[in-house]
């Protein structure tokens, strides 16, 4: 059993180890700060947890989303009867979660939450772990122009993975996805059942890693409150903003005009219908763990085709999360922002297309985007340990986007079964679904 078994549940845990470690950072910054023993604190304690934290999600990163890649191709590809829905959700997914990802950067950019802490002080945060500013100083250099766009393709899967090119590695994860599925022998059979292991595994860990985040909230808000004071709390406050109403305007502007356009649905209706999906992704944080609701809702009170709903919603709970892709975007600039990396427009290009897939490639559990924040931000040289900032308040943010995540599947479901034949009976693609694990 996971540290989080015991009594308490664990966003509460969270909470409080951001209220002791900000308290305490913020009594330290406010009577202590120049004492030597406090350097100490930081540098010989409250840091290194927080490290522990942070590289124990690193560790994730590449198995994680190279397995959740290739399943997804592989899941969208196959059997050869559910090419055609395969072909409108992937569509879907891709045009649904773009239109996200572009809301979040315009929204960021347009209230620049991450401005106003002299970057300066913010950079201060890294002293202590001069191999992480190498390293980020390293990130940070000759990516430009076309180059971004070449680095796209790896010359060498192994050595991307080495370096944390998580775009290469992903571009290899779906190549190798796509080539799974155009072949399907029973050799590469085995090898997606050993990918869907690895992807098993990695979950379970990653509910492990997250377990351990109350002890690493209060040590690294600690870290950062003792070194910069109050006026970072300021800046959270605007970045939950800045989140909530960017998933705000997506979710209760952008996703009806899709539904009333392309489903002829009216908000009203769908509102009404998913209602219950939609407070089980809020109160769970999680996509997976509301997949039966969502899968039972989207037939019964949307009346999707079952055999739309399934494929649908089942594939979305991992790979169509539009609340996360947003979100994703907007952590990545306010970082950037708050700590003074300036990111020209071909980095930010590269960020969309990175969130985009950060969706697909994040796994539907609560926080189970932080490993890939962190992964991005540390290819940009925009230090991760931002991420302890952002950690406090994440079960909130995680809850709303997960209800966008959510909302983002079932009306994808809609559409595409409004679009679909109805004298399609689908026998065989009930039979071929049976064994789709639900
Ligand atoms: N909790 C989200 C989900 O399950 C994933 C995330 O953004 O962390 O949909």
């Amino acid at each position: 059993s996971t540290p989080s078994a015991g009594g308490m549940p664990l966003h509460t845990k969270m909470l409080i180890g951001f209220v002791i470690g900000t308290v305490a950072g913020l009594a330290a910054n406010f009577y202590v700060a120049d004492a030597g023993w406090l350097d100490s604190l930081i540098t010989y304690v409250t840091d290194p947890v927080g490290q522990v934290f942070l590289r124990l999600l690193f560790m994730l990163v590449i198995p994680l989303v190279f397995s959740a890649l290739v399943l997804g191709v592989v899941e969208i590809g196959d059997p050869a009867s559910l090419g055609r829905i395969g072909l409108k959700t992937l569509l879907w997914i891709l045009a649904v979660t773009t239109m996200a990802v572009l809301i979040g950067l315009l929204a960021v950019n347009l209230f620049q939450p991450g401005r106003g802490i002299d970057p300066e002080v913010a950079q201060s945060l890294l002293a202590a772990s001069s191999d992480r500013a190498t390293e980020i100083a390293g990130a940070r250099e000759g990516v430009s122009g076309i180059q971004i766009l070449l680095n796209i393709v790896p010359r060498n899967p192994v050595d991307a993975a080495a370096r944390g090119d998580l775009i290469a590695v992903m571009f290899f994860a779906l190549m190798f996805g796509i080539a799974a599925t155009a072949l399907r022998t029973p050799g590469t059979r085995s090898f997606v059942a050993a990918v869907q292991g690895v992807y098993d595994i990695c979950l379970k860990l990653i509910g492990w890693v997250i377990a351990l985040a109350p002890y690493a909230v209060a040590a690294l808000l600690f870290s950062i409150t003792a070194r910069l004071g109050m006026d970072v709390l300021v800046q959270l406050a605007r970045f939950v903003g800045t989140v909530i109403a960017a998933l705000g305007f997506h979710f209760f502007i952008v996703i009806p005009i899709l539904l009333w356009v392309f489903g002829r649905m009216s908000p009203l209706t769908f509102f009404r219908g998913a209602q219950p999906a939609l407070l089980t992704a809020f109160s769970t944080s999680s996509s997976s763990a509301t997949l039966p609701t969502t899968l039972k809702v989207t037939e019964e009170n949307l009346g999707v085709p079952r055999r739309v709903a399934r494929f649908v919603c089942t594939l979305g709970a991992t790979a169509n999360m539009n609340g996360t892709a947003l979100f994703e975007g907007i952590t990545v600039l306010f970082l950037a922002q708050f700590f003074g990396v300036e990111l020209g427009m071909g980095q930010q290009v590269l960020i969309l297309l990175l969130c985009i897939l950060g969706g697909v490639g994040a796994a539907g559990v609560p926080g189970g985007s932080l490993p890939v924040i962190a992964m991005i931000l540390a290819m940009f040289g925009i230090p991760p340990e931002g991420i302890g900032l952002i950690l406090g308040v994440d079960r909130l943010l995680d809850m709303c986007r997960t209800v966008v995540n959510i909302g983002g599947d079932m009306a994808g479901s809609v559409v595409i079964g409004r679009s679909e034949p109805a004298d399609v009976a689908g026998v065989d693609m009930d039979a071929a679904l049976a064994d789709v694990d639900v």
